[in-house]
């Protein structure tokens, strides 16, 4: 097969870049290692930053969040005896979307397969090569088990975490940083409306809680756990009780309702940044380039930066052989990427307890400061609701 971009993954970094790219006149071919029902059905993030929103409405991909999708002002913050609202919109003009990955996902699918775009589901050992050429070609087994060939102008890797892409960048000319943190979440699904109309991020001694949503009838919740732990030793009543304690079920008559718990699972927190994010014919983006501890809600908003970016640059580079966009994307998605970084890694430190009692007085007099200072308040706004694409 022959086409313009080879893109492999079909997450929403790799369906959206494959969308925007048509709408350039960009023929592409998506390839990905899961079925279409197992991408479909992963439960992952579930905030939109104002800009994420403005994209998928210009690309043609509102109508789920228009129909679906909740607009929030801002958050609360909070610890023991106290709980403060952060109103984003009069901070900074800005707001954020509840719309589950799902709902993205679903609303992707959907625009590729109405545009009948290829997308190969079940492609096993997808391999890379001559990436250094401008005639890059991608190998694969497809679901019949028959061995293919594309070859194109461009490959995008958007193979997530664990994809080939990444480690396709030879080995002296990638640097990477990482940072495991000392704990996971472990998230829990339930059906039950929920129990705030924003999110609540909780602070407490025993460990962090958050309460988020994915409908009005739909709650996703989060607890620090140690690593290591296994969600089946998690009974309902014991998440429900441990987040009844950290979220302050009984404060000022706030009460936390329990719902069925359909779906829980325990997730590690790690930071990582690779760069560059490109090399040849070869362009990363999302997590295939960078991984986020989800505590600022960054992981799919920067998966959506990222194509924003490359999908001009590979537009320009394929119809023109024009490759000043594309030269420049690595550089222009990681000023961004940093500042993502560093806004979700001070989150997770702000609010995590590390067992360390000087630490919990920096955190407490940190959660202060942003919920007392309007300086302090805009500058938690900036970063959560997004700053521009191309910041
Ligand atoms: C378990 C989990 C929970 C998360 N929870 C949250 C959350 O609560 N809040 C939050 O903000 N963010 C969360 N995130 C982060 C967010 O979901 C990601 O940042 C987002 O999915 C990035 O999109 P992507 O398209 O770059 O990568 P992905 O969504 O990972 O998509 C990559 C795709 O590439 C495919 N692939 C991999 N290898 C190959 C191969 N060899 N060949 C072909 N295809 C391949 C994968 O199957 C996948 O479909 C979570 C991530 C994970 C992994």
């Amino acid at each position: 097969m022959r086409t313009d971009v080879v893109v492999i993954g079909a997450g929403p970094a790799g369906l959206l870049l494959a969308h925007l790219l048509a709408a350039e006149g960009i023929e592409s071919i998506v390839i990905e290692a899961r079925t279409k029902q197992y991408v479909a059905a992963r439960i992952r993030a579930g905030i939109l930053e104002s800009a994420s929103v403005d994209l998928l409405r210009a690309a043609g991909l509102g109508a789920g969040i228009e129909a679906e999708g909740e607009e929030h002002r801002g958050i609360y913050l909070q610890w023991p005896h106290e709980r403060h609202h952060l109103d984003f919109t009069a901070l900074v003009g800005r707001s954020v979307w509840v719309y589950g990955q799902t709902q993205l996902q679903a609303d992707l699918v959907a625009a590729s397969e109405a545009a009948g775009r290829p997308v190969f589901y079940d492609a096993s050992g997808a391999a890379l090569h001559d990436l250094d050429s401008d005639r890059p070609y991608v190998t694969f087994t497809d679901a019949d088990g028959n061995g293919q060939r594309i070859d194109a102008l461009a490959v995008a890797g958007c193979d997530g975490a664990f994809g080939p892409s990444r480690a396709a960048m030879p080995d002296g000319q990638r640097e990477t940083w990482e940072r495991v943190y000392p704990y996971s979440w472990l998230g829990i699904l339930a059906d039950v409306p929920p129990s705030t109309d924003e999110l609540i991020y909780a602070w407490h001694p025993d460990g962090f809680a958050l309460h988020s949503m994915r409908s009005a009838t739909v709650s996703r919740l989060y607890l620090q756990v140690p690593n290591g732990t296994n969600a089946a030793d998690w009974p309902d009543d014991r998440i429900w009780d441990t987040l009844a304690t950290r979220l302050g079920h009984g404060q000022d008559g706030w009460r936390l309702t329990p719902g069925p718990i359909t779906e829980r699972s325990v997730l590690p927190m790690r930071s990582f940044v690779q760069s560059p994010m490109s090399h040849g014919r070869l362009f990363l983006a999302g997590d295939a380039a960078h991984t986020v501890p989800p505590t600022g809600a960054k992981g799919l908003n920067l998966a959506i930066a990222d194509v924003a970016l490359l999908a001009p640059a590979l537009s320009d580079l394929v119809r023109d052989n024009d490759a000043k966009l594309a030269d420049a994307y690595s550089g222009t998605a990681l000023r961004r990427v940093w500042r993502a970084e560093h806004f979700s890694w001070w989150m997770t430190t702000m609010l995590h307890a590390s067992g360390d009692p000087f630490d919990a007085q920096l955190q407490l007099s940190q959660l202060r400061w942003v919920t007392a200072s309007a300086a302090g308040a805009a500058g938690l706004a900036e970063n959560y609701t997004g700053l521009p694409i191309g910041f």
